[in-house]
């Protein structure tokens, strides 16, 4: 049922019409078996008029009676929330809650008009003091049995996320309309109303909001070219401003519920303002060859035996990225702790991102990529001649002065094959920059530690 659910959680019920006679019902001498009797009997209406003979023939066949006052119409099982349409004016009985308007006709706030407010029952348990819930008129009631039409939605086993493009303009409301529905699938189970293309496990808010931010960004914002003879995803600008920030800005809510048997509980209630970052970010990667899929796929702890616990850093680091903050310090942990036998993409997407985050003492580019070389030659250097654990080691170092110390016994223990950059020495590893600074090194050594290790093993099994 999607969102639908969460404001109404009724059974859906078997619904039907009726068809009114066109001039009531009246006695009339039909022939039956060859005997003339009187039965009741009623005339279509025009529109039906060529069904006529059909149900005279079915009533005289049967011998049957009309006794309704029109023809009874049977339907599939819906879910109708009541409505009411009020047009004629009366007078004014107060103000609404949410449009503020005077109005004639007004019903109280529950959950079928707006998600977050409990009915009156619910606020006068909780706080017998509360007075009179508020009320609100027919047109607000109306329009919010409409939110979830607009809204995307996903549910992973107990919990559904929703996502409900908001702008303060109706206008751009109505215009995004059309474009976003570019992004949506039908599902029969109404499990989901779009499909991520980045792969499994998607479980937890951020990386679920990130995952329905990116099918936008594919299905909406890009088209694809062909050039000498590969594919390649181009930004579409005019799709992406139509729905982000042309005319009016456009935001999207993103609700987190748990299912609690007969209601939804709402965990997490998070407005997400920075599409145009999002998309751009996206197509930045992209166009340097950097896949998300992979990147998204490469932070899956296999390590952590339960489902639910493999993507708790991934969820992280997609809040981070939707945040606009560093990743490093997860990533860092993340390779050293999920034991990734190769991870180069992630590294790529790490000095990508990290160049774009901005921050007070941030690294420059000329610092990161000493790091990445120093760590570079340490993990080759450490395949070559040394262990693994001259990695931890390393690694464990929490000062400068000490993180030296451990670079000059390894340069020690592994002879020439380990130099050092000068660049580390001529200030481009300072006392505030350390930190970031190692952390970059140790993710690139475990990567070319790795790549390293993969050769050996390869030319291990060749000879
Ligand atoms: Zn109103």
């Amino acid at each position: 049922m999607g969102i639908a659910s969460i404001i109404f959680n009724k059974a859906p019920r078997p619904v039907g019409g009726i068809l009114k006679w066109k001039d009531g019902k009246r006695k009339k001498e039909v022939i039956i078996d060859g005997k003339r009797v009187k039965k009741t009997r009623a005339k279509l209406p025009d529109s039906h008029k060529d069904l006529q003979k059909r149900m005279d023939d079915f009533l005289n066949k049967y011998g049957l009676e009309i006794t309704t006052s029109g023809l009874l119409i049977d339907g599939p099982n819906q879910i109708r929330p009541k409505v009411k349409i009020e047009v004629k004016r009366g007078k004014n009985k107060g103000c609404c809650y949410l449009c503020g308007q005077p109005s004639y006709s007004l019903e109280e706030v529950k959950e079928t008009v707006f998600p977050f407010i409990t009915g009156s029952s619910g606020v006068l348990s909780f706080n017998p003091q509360a007075g009179k819930p508020e009320k609100v008129c027919w047109k607000c009631s109306l329009l919010g049995k409409f939110v979830p039409v607009n809204g995307f939605y996903l549910t992973q086993g107990d919990y559904l996320f929703a996502f409900l493009p908001y702008s303060p303009s109706l206008e751009k409301m109505l215009e995004v309309f059309d474009p976003l529905r570019d992004a949506e699938i039908k599902d029969p189970n109404l499990l989901k109303n779009f499909d991520h293309p980045l792969g499994g496990y998607f479980q937890r808010p951020f990386e679920v909001t990130f995952a329905f931010l990116y099918t936008l960004y594919q299905k909406v914002c890009v088209h694809k070219v062909a050039t000498e003879g590969k594919e390649k995803n181009v930004l579409d600008w005019g799709k992406m401003l139509e729905i982000t920030i042309s005319k009016a800005p456009l935001e999207f809510f993103v609700l987190d519920f748990e299912s609690k048997g007969q209601t939804y509980a709402c965990k997490m209630a998070w407005p997400f303002r920075d599409s145009v970052y999002f998309f751009r970010l996206m197509h930045e990667a992209e166009q340097r060859g950097l896949y998300v899929k992979q990147v998204m796929h490469l932070l899956i702890d296999r390590t952590q035996k339960k489902n639910e616990n493999k993507t708790l850093t991934r969820n992280k680091i997609c809040e981070h990225i939707l945040k606009k903050l560093s990743i490093l310090s997860l990533v860092e942990r993340h390779v050293f702790h999920a034991n990734l036998d190769y991870f180069k993409p992630l590294l790529d997407f790490l000095i990508f991102y990290e160049n774009l985050v901005e921050g007070e003492g941030k690294m420059t580019k000329e610092e990161q990529e000493t790091a990445v070389t120093l760590g570079k030659r340490i993990g080759m250097a450490v395949a070559e001649g040394g262990k693994k654990g001259d990695l931890y080691a390393l690694r464990k170092a929490r000062t400068k002065v000490d993180f030296l110390e451990q670079l000059n016994r390894l340069q020690f223990k592994l002879g020439n094959d380990f130099v050092v950059p000068a660049q580390v020495y001529e200030g481009n590893l300072t006392d505030e920059n350390f930190t970031e600074f190692k952390q970059f090194c140790m993710v690139s050594a475990l990567n070319s530690f790795n790549a390293a290790m993969s050769n050996k093993n390869k030319k291990g099994d060749q000879s």
